[in-house]
């Protein structure tokens, strides 16, 4: 039964991280002009929860870019299924890099219900490097994160090459905020094997609370998935 799901909003982001799969210039033609209504299938997944009457239905408003970039279609989807979300049928989340949000938006997302994960991959030296100097912006919408919700977000970090060379300092960047941490291996130019990830994450289990059981980031299952209307979903395990 399908209980979960990732719904790309948009195809555009304001950085141009160096790892990122999602900008290449062969993507951006796959992925121009593949406009798609939301409203239609956030209808199909509250269909689909009433009629299999399932208890929690885990969905993401994430994807190929910045969601925040198109932040009033996100607010207009949000509102569109706040019933479910006051009720606990939707879990719903978003994940930024954390250089857009404001108090408003925080406030919004707190009233509905909506988690917010934050991409940052540890310590600046590193951060800065591979996600165009972003990190000290990062930490103040971490910083205000944690003044609106009075606890420190979920955060994302992706395991390249250059963390594993302080994967003692990336751990302790970490620590302190004692939130949840999903880490996803990078692939590609500057990537790790799956063993050398798979021990990265048994000694950052030890100090963190780790998010496991996902798949890499960059592995998004696509699936077409008839429910009244086709659509395409990105599903995600958690
Ligand atoms: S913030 Fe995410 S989508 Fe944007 S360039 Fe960086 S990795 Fe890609």
């Amino acid at each position: 039964m399908i209980d979960r799901a990732c719904i790309s909003i948009n195809n555009r982001c304001n950085l141009n991280c160096s790892y990122c799969h999602f900008h290449t210039a062969e993507k951006a033609v796959y992925l121009a002009g593949k406009e798609m209504n939301v409203f239609s299938i956030l209808d199909n997944i509250m269909q689909h929860i009433n009629k299999y009457d399932i208890e929690v239905f885990k969905l993401g408003f994430v994807g190929n870019g910045e969601p925040l970039l198109d932040y009033e279609a996100l607010h207009e989807y949000i509102k569109y299924i706040s019933d479910y979300l006051s009720a606990n049928r939707i879990a719903a989340y978003t994940i930024t890099n954390g250089t857009l949000i404001t108090e408003k938006m925080l406030d919004f997302f707190k009233e509905n219900k909506v988690n917010v994960g934050f991409s940052i991959d540890g310590i600046p030296e590193i951060h800065n490097q591979l996600r165009c100097n972003t990190h000290s912006e990062v930490m103040k919408a971490i910083e205000l994160y944690h003044s609106v919700n009075g606890y420190y977000p979920s955060m994302n970090c992706t395991i390249g090459r250059d963390v594993l060379k302080k994967a003692e300092d990336t751990i302790a960047f970490f620590e302190p905020f004692g939130s949840r941490i999903t880490f996803s291996r990078m692939i590609g130019a500057g990537g790790i094997s799956l063993d050398q990830f798979h021990c990265f994450l048994d000694k950052a289990k030890q100090r963190l609370n780790v998010r496991t059981g996902g798949y890499d980031s960059v592995i998004n299952v696509v699936k077409k998935i008839k429910m009244g209307l086709s659509f395409v979903l990105h599903v995600v395990q958690t």
